[in-house]
C-alpha cells in the first residue's frame, strides 16, 4: 500500500512537510519523525507549520526541530494529518499548485486533494508513519520512535478512546521497545497544566449548559474569557472535552472565536456519530472527535442551536 509514497519520497531531494493548523501531537510527531526519516536518508527536508502547536508543552518537546530550506525550491509536498486541503491553512494554495505532492491521512472523512494519497482509519497517522517506515525497512531512531509516540498517545488520548485496536498496542510496543520514555511524555503532554489554564477552566465550569434533557452539553468560551485567564484558545486543548465528560451526556459542543471564524468541535460519548454531523455541517473528523468551521457572523448561541439540530438526529 505504500509503494508510491516510497517512490515518491525515493525520488525527491528537497521535500516540504505540511500538516494541519493549530497542528497536535499527531501533526507535530508525524510531521518531524518524517523530516529525520528523509535527512537520515540524506535528503534535506523541512516542517513548515502554520501555526504554533496547540499545547505549550508541544511546543517546548519540538523547539528548534526545524531546518531551513526554501519552500518554492521544494521538489516534493507531503500533507500528514489532513482531512482536507482546507486544514493547511494559508498554504492551501501553495500545496494544491505543486506539481507533485503525497498526503497520508488516518480521518475517515479525508478527501483526497494530493496527487497521490494514503488513508487508512487507524489510530493516529503516526501508526500509519510506523508502517511507512518499517515498508521502507529505515531503522527507528530514539528520536523518530518518540516523535510517533507522541502522536499515538495523543490521538488516543492516553491510549484509553474507544475502537483502540490490539495492533495500535502493538505499534507502541515497538516504540516503547526503541527507547521511548512513555511516561515523561505523558507526564509533559497530560499531567502539566499552567495556573491559566486553570483560571480558564474555571470559567469554562461557569459557562457549561444542557440540552435536549442532559444528552448534549456545550460550552462558548469568548475572546474575553481567554484574555480574562491570560491563556490563548490555542493552548488549551483539554477544554474540548469538558461538556462530554458530564455523566449522560451523549454529545459535547466546544465553541470558540478564531481570528474571523468560529471553531466548533464535537466530542460523543460512543452512541453519536460526529464524524457525520461535522461532514454535514462542512467539516470532519472521527467517529467520536470532529470538527468544523463557521465563517459567518452569527450569534454563538445560533452556531450552538444549529449543532444541537443535527447532533439530537442522532439521540
Ligand atoms: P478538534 O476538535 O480537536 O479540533 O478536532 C477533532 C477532529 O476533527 C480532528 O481529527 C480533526 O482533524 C477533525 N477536524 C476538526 N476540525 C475540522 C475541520 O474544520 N475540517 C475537517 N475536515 N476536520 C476537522
Ligand atoms: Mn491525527
Amino acid at each position: 500500500m505504500f509503494e508510491k509514497m516510497i517512490s515518491a519520497l525515493c525520488n525527491a531531494e528537497k521535500i516540504g512537510i505540511f500538516t494541519h493548523t493549530n497542528p497536535d501531537g499527531d501533526a507535530m510527531g508525524s510531521a518531524y519523525s518524517l523530516k529525520l526519516v528523509l535527512e537520515g536518508m540524506g535528503k534535506q527536508a523541512a516542517v513548515f507549520l502554520q501555526s504554533h502547536p496547540d499545547s505549550a508543552a508541544l511546543h517546548l518537546i519540538f523547539k528548534g526541530a526545524d531546518s531551513a530550506l526554501d519552500k518554492s525550491e521544494c521538489d516534493l509536498l507531503v500533507a500528514l494529518d489532513c482531512g482536507d486541503s482546507k486544514r493547511l491553512g494559508e498554504d492551501e494554495a501553495f500545496f494544491l499548485s505543486h506539481a507533485n505532492t503525497v498526503a497520508m491521512d488516518h480521518h475517515v472523512t479525508h478527501q483526497p486533494f494530493a496527487k497521490e494519497t494514503v488513508v487508512e482509519g487507524i489510530s493516529s497517522t503516526c501508526e500509519l508513519m510506523l508502517g511507512l517506515y518499517r515498508a521502507m525497512q529505515v531503522p527507528l531512531s530514539g528520536t523518530v520512535a518518540r516523535n510517533l509516540y507522541i502522536g499515538m498517545v495523543s490521538d488516543t488520548g492516553n491510549f484509553k478512546y474507544e475502537g483502540l485496536t490490539a495492533d495500535t498496542f502493538r505499534a507502541a510496543a515497538a516504540l516503547v521497545e526503541a527507547g521511548v520514555d512513555f511516561a515523561e511524555i505523558s507526564k509533559k503532554l497530560f499531567d502539566t497544566k499552567t495556573m491559566e489554564y486553570y483560571h480558564l477552566m474555571r470559567i469554562a465550569l461557569d459557562r457549561l449548559s444542557l440540552y435536549q434533557d442532559g444528552k448534549i452539553a456545550a460550552l462558548y468560551l469568548s475572546e474575553e474569557d481567554f484574555q480574562k485567564a491570560g491563556i490563548e484558545e490555542s493552548q488549551a486543548p483539554g477544554i474540548v472535552t469538558l461538556p462530554v465528560s458530564i455523566e449522560g451526556v451523549e454529545a459535547g459542543i466546544y465553541l470558540r472565536r478564531r481570528g474571523s471564524e468560529y471553531k466548533v468541535s464535537l466530542r460523543s460519548a460512543g452512541k453519536v456519530d460526529v464524524a457525520a454531523v461535522a461532514a454535514v455541517m462542512g467539516g470532519g473528523g472521527h467517529v467520536r472527535a470532529s470538527g468544523y468551521s463557521v465563517f459567518q457572523t452569527l450569534d454563538p448561541q445560533d452556531i450552538i442551536e444549529d449543532a444541537i439540530e443535527q447532533l439530537q438526529k442522532q439521540l
